[in-house]
């Protein structure tokens, strides 16, 4: 029904090349167009659950995740001495640390593995204008080379210029008031398999992860209502997270020198989208573009995945893209929804101002280890709130 309608997809991580694969194996002819010149690599690990767990096995590639596994054995709540202030072990649906815990690299690189001879992608170019026609989107790249598609799909993250070209200014970006650094560390002898949480006073916090790669996944975020680093460039950037970093203690002169020297420092503000529609025409977005959920929630790539196998089933079933985006829209937006909301006190609570609220946070730390249930989650997002497949009807489309 549907062989070689054309769609173009905005951005090559995890919500484009999921669509992509769905949409080719449905016959579709896909192109996939990326601003970098290679796949973008970085960040930190990224967890496959519930029901993006479910699809990643649909695509075969749920053993490859498996085993392309982080090592990391647990979370641990560090003091400014590097004390074990509370454990959380990598065991049961509950814990920080998940089963199918991946580099956030590791699985851009499987989805393009598992793509690149039924998709075609384009590199360092991304979409300067569109045009809606009746019967077709006409797409504008940054070399002036214009085409005709039938569909155009943004997945292009948090802060995609996609989105506006198609919604303008209609979707809201809604800031969490918190700031995020990623970037990655040479591994020292002092690392473990452990995941190492500091927090210092002045609303910082400090997470180190080991990977599969033999070296350390680094990330440091702070509470601040300033709305203009995000514009700024690397330099300022770089200068602004070493002001915030200054007397934090713990591994300060560690990330102080890395984030000097490192080229690959990926910053930004954490913020939700909020999206009254997600498609006008022949135009949509899925993904962080459409409905960043934050990393706060630990649901982003399941977001991705699940938007992604939802909208090309439901565009595989359908002649009318229109009747497609319709149905897909009532599967998926009471679970958008759902995935949005933040546990009362998530981000401040993680993030005290005083060193009686960092205590505050270790002695809390400490006494959800201690029990049975180990809930950290609830305290520092609702990661904990494994979103089970059955949350989600997934229905298969073949
Ligand atoms: C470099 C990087 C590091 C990250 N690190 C982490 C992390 O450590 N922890 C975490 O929880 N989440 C991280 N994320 C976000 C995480 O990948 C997403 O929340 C989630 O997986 C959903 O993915 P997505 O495909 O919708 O969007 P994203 O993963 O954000 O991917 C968007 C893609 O679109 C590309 N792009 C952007 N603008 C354009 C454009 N105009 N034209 C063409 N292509 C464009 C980007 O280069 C990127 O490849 C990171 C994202 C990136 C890009």
């Amino acid at each position: 029904m549907n062989s070689k309608r054309k769609v173009l997809i905005s951005g090559a991580s995890i919500a484009g090349p999921t669509l992509g694969f769905w949409l080719a194996k449905y016959g579709f002819e896909v192109t996939i167009v990326e601003r970098s010149r290679s796949l973008r690599l970085g960040g930190q690990n990224l967890d496959v659950r519930g029901a993006g767990r479910a699809i990643v096995r649909m695509m075969g590639i749920e053993k490859e995740i498996l085993a392309a596994n982080t090592g990391e054995i647990g979370l641990q709540f560090v003091n400014r001495n590097n004390e074990v202030e509370a454990e959380f072990p990598a065991e049961g649906a509950n814990s920080f640390t998940s089963e199918a815990e991946i580099l956030r690299g590791d699985l851009v690189n499987i989805l393009h593995e598992h793509t690149k001879n039924d998709v075609k992608y384009v590199f360092g170019k991304s979409i300067t204008s569109i045009h809606q026609k009746p019967d077709k989107i006409e797409v504008t790249l940054n070399d002036k080379e214009s085409e005709l598609f039938d569909l155009l799909i943004a997945a292009d993250g948090v802060r995609s210029t996609t989105r506006t070209l198609i919604f303008g200014d209609e979707p809201e970006l809604k800031f969490a008031g918190l700031y995020n650094a990623w970037f990655t560390i040479p591994r020292m002898e002092r690392d473990t398999q452990w995941a190492r949480w500091y927090t210092a006073p002045g609303s910082r916090v400090m997470l180190l992860r080991p990977d599969n790669h033999g070296t350390i996944r680094a990330s440091f975020s702070f509470l601040s209502d300033d709305k203009k680093y995000p514009n700024q460039s690397d330099r300022e950037q770089k200068k602004v997270l070493k002001d915030k970093l200054l007397g934090a203690g713990w591994e300060e002169d560690r990330l102080m020198k890395e984030i000097d020297d490192n080229n690959e420092v990926y910053f930004d503000g954490i913020s939700q989208v909020k999206a009254p529609r997600w498609f006008d025409g022949r135009a949509g977005m899925i993904g962080d573009a459409a409905y960043c959920p934050t990393p706060l929630t630990g649901m982003g790539t399941t977001l991705a995945m699940v938007g992604a196998y939802l909208l090309a089933g439901e565009l595989s079933r359908r002649d009318r893209h229109e009747d497609a985006f319709a149905a897909y829209e009532k599967r998926m937006r009471p679970f958008v929804e759902k995935v949005q909301k933040l546990p009362p006190g998530v981000p401040w609570l993680a993030h005290p101002k005083s060193k009686l609220g960092v205590s505050i946070v270790n002695t809390v730390a400490a006494l959800l280890a201690s029990r049975p249930v180990r809930m950290v989650g609830q305290l520092f997002g609702n990661k904990e709130k494994d979103v089970t497949k059955d949350e989600i009807e997934l229905p298969v489309f073949d």
